[in-house]
């Protein structure tokens, strides 16, 4: 399998090349050259798997430069129930007739980005080692993302973290769960300042090129192909815990920031998995939603991006969006690139043409959105109906959902976080908090473990020369 960039560089890299890789040398994403076929006989087969069982032989497909029996191992060592809570890692449950949720939230941060990191944690350490190398991965996080990359790179070896945080603006179970983490390779750095003062940064050590390789620093970024393939997983588990075998249509309801989960779902629909409709839900923050109803891509400007009960999903603009447009342009990285690269920052975003913009039903996308009323009155209504406390994210997505038809084809809702880690809006929309999983409840309790420093970026590098692997 070979990986070609968005943008039209058609110089042809393997897994292994871009598993540690962000952006293509041409500012594109890489996508496979083409997508894997799975016909009716193996999507038979492949529905009795055991998640582990699957995810190898999903990610096989993708991944040709590690011996087979390698990648077995990993997959194996991923998708435990001692790391993910159960056996089905992503139990889908049932609410009504057609209406399932399925979970993507029991991982050690209870939320989805633990299925993609969790892996990739596991897959850097692995390549590393063979390739006698070490990282040192530097990142900026407003709350979950960073979380997520510190408990799947925990305990790694060749590999550290340096995660920018801002001071007193996450949420206290947010600080808990990541500076509670006591790994020697894992580095705690709290900014006296907003995110985007830590966002800037990591701009300015990474734009620092001699700096960026002595020290081998890297990032975990939201457009990283392995996140996105280790994702397409979950779109089949899901699919053959509802459908058993009978090879039906479904629709996938999925609460959307950087297009990262949906496009996934895009992959599995382009590989041969029978989903009618994707179902694309945004917040207030609705450049998706806007560009699906519209054919016009509008990125927001700083002051038009809304802090909202939903935060995972505040975004001015998606950062994988680019790999869905590049398919629905005909695979074409000259218009790709005329769209995305220098020409969207100038006019701040494109129209489709009428033709381009009426292709997107071949790809089953709708949308919608939901506001901070429709997150409240969904989670209750779900609560009083079907006994269920869902998270904000996931409300979104739902209250979409039920907008469609959604008795005509099983639609599956993907549970995106916990409703615990945002117990304010849960308390709001029910009046009862959220239940607290065993294994956090004592998580504010524990020793913490960071350093605070200013927004002085001379500081950060002297901390990171000290502490990197070298
Ligand atoms: C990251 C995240 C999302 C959005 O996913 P994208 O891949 O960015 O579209 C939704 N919900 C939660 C809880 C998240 O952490």
């Amino acid at each position: 399998m070979n990986y070609i960039s968005t943008r039209g560089d058609n110089t042809t890299k393997r897994f292994c090349d871009i598993l540690l890789e962000g952006l293509a040398p041409d500012g594109g994403l890489y996508l496979p050259e083409k997508y894997p076929q799975v016909d009716a006989v193996t999507l038979k087969r492949w529905s009795t798997l055991r998640y582990d069982e699957l995810a190898y032989e999903i990610l096989s497909l993708f991944i040709d430069d590690i011996p087979p029996e390698d990648l077995k191992d990993i997959v194996k060592n991923t998708y435990t129930k001692e790391v993910f809570g159960t056996e089905e890692i992503t139990p889908v449950k049932s609410l009504t007739q057609n209406l399932y949720i399925e979970e993507l939230s029991n991982g050690p941060t209870l939320a989805f980005k633990d299925m993609a990191l969790q892996l990739l944690g596991n897959l850097f350490e692995y390549e590393l080692k063979r390739k006698g190398k070490i990282l040192n991965i530097l990142g900026a996080t407003s709350g979950d993302t960073g979380s997520a990359a510190e408990y799947a790179m925990r305990g790694k070896s060749g590999i550290s973290v340096f995660m920018l945080s801002p001071k007193d603006r996450m949420s206290p179970f947010q600080q808990a769960q990541m500076y509670s983490l006591q790994d020697e390779n894992i580095h705690n750095i709290v900014i006296e300042g907003v995110f985007d003062d830590c966002q800037d940064m990591v701009k300015a050590v990474s734009n620092d090129l001699d700096f960026k390789q002595k020290y081998n620093i890297g990032t975990v970024n939201s457009i990283n192909w392995a996140r996105i393939v280790a994702q397409v997983v979950y779109y089949f588990y899901g699919y053959f815990q509802v459908t058993k075998g009978t090879l039906s249509p479904v629709n996938f309801a999925v609460p959307s920031g950087n297009f990262g989960n949906i496009c996934a779902g895009h992959v599995a629909r382009m590989m041969g998995l029978p989903i009618k409709h994707l179902i694309l839900a945004t917040n207030e923050n609705d450049v998706l939603d806007e560009f699906f109803k519209t054919g016009t891509y509008r990125v927001r400007k700083g002051g038009e991006t809304y802090e909202t009960s939903s935060p995972s999903m505040d975004i001015s603009k998606a950062s994988n969006f680019e790999r869905f447009v590049f398919d629905l342009l005909g695979r074409d990285g000259e218009r790709t690139k005329d769209l995305f690269g220098a020409g969207l920052s100038k006019n701040g975003g494109f129209t489709l043409s009428p033709e381009d913009f009426n292709k997107i039903k071949e790809y089953g996308f709708i949308s919608g959105k939901s506001t901070h009323t429709d997150r409240l009155n969904t989670i209750k209504n779900i609560w009083e109906k079907y006994n269920r406390l869902i998270d904000t994210h996931t409300a979104d997505a739902m209250k979409v959902a039920l907008e469609y038809n959604y008795r005509e084809v099983p639609t599956i809702v993907l549970e995106t976080a916990q409703p615990a880690k945002f117990a304010e809006t849960i308390e709001e929309a029910v009046g009862i908090s959220p239940e607290v999983p065993e294994k956090l409840r004592e998580l504010e309790n524990l020793p913490k473990k960071f350093i605070i420093m200013p927004v002085n970026v001379e500081k950060i590098k002297n901390y990171i020369e000290e502490k990197a692997l070298k």
